[in-house]
């Protein structure tokens, strides 16, 4: 029966750090009549491929909220999937921002760095666990399972400045990232729209830091004018 303990365990740590692509991604991947559709910019790829070197395939899904996924890793082909919310809401200096997003993920080796994350942390709450014996195991396995997810989210959310940070200082127009931000704020709400629980449990970067990246930037740009 000990091995229950690690279960639980692995089941709420690896919950907290993935139930967003987990739940959105994966879920909506696998309901009846999904399909992934490409898109055929080539305008918008040609961009894309100038900025960063690299040829991405963009493909839209149904899913009610505004969001965006990178689901590739180097050596793989990078794929980025957005939601058709998110696309067909946003214009194309929003849509350089969540494009340039998505892409940094990729040559960045974020998609690997998560896993390590995740690896190195859920090794450390094995071993961590190992030392409860006997029947009163659940309360504190459960405790060190939820506490080390919430610290997974918060070294997954320095990969998502990185990521923002890469975007804002590569758009042609950050005023794109910011009035994109406003545009999902609007439309993301629900129990996670709570400033308390977007901290704990969610690994993108806040709205509003988003928009002082993009304002920041937008600042400087206009030193660099004056
Ligand atoms: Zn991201």
């Amino acid at each position: 029966m000990y091995s229950l303990k690690y279960l639980v365990f692995s089941v709420i740590f690896l919950g907290i750090a993935n139930w967003g692509a987990t739940y959105y991604f994966l879920v909506h991947l696998f309901k009846p009549r999904q399909k992934l559709v490409s898109v055929k910019d080539k305008e918008m790829l040609a961009k894309l491929k100038r900025k960063t070197g690299l040829d991405f395939s963009i493909k839209l899904m149904e899913i009610d909220k505004m969001i965006g996924f990178m689901i590739s890793s180097p050596p793989f082909l990078p794929v980025m999937v957005f939601s058709n919310k998110l696309f067909n809401a946003f214009n194309n200096n929003e849509r350089e921002w969540v494009l340039l997003h998505e892409a940094a993920h990729y040559f960045l080796w974020h998609s690997l760095k998560f896993a390590l994350s995740q690896l190195i942390i859920l090794i450390i709450g094995l071993l961590l666990i190992n030392k409860f014996i006997g029947n009163n195991w659940i309360l504190p396995v459960s405790l060190i399972g939820l506490i080390l997810g919430v610290i997974y989210v918060q070294i997954a959310k320095i990969f998502e400045y990185e990521a923002d940070n890469y975007a804002a200082t590569h758009m042609d127009n950050p005023k794109g990232m910011i009035t994109g931000n406003i545009k999902m704020r609007k439309a993301n709400t629900g129990i996670l729209a709570n400033p308390l629980m977007k901290k704990l449990f969610i690994i993108a970067v806040p709205y509003e830091e988003r928009i002082k990246l993009a304002e920041r930037q937008l600042n400087g740009l206009k030193m660099h004018d004056g």
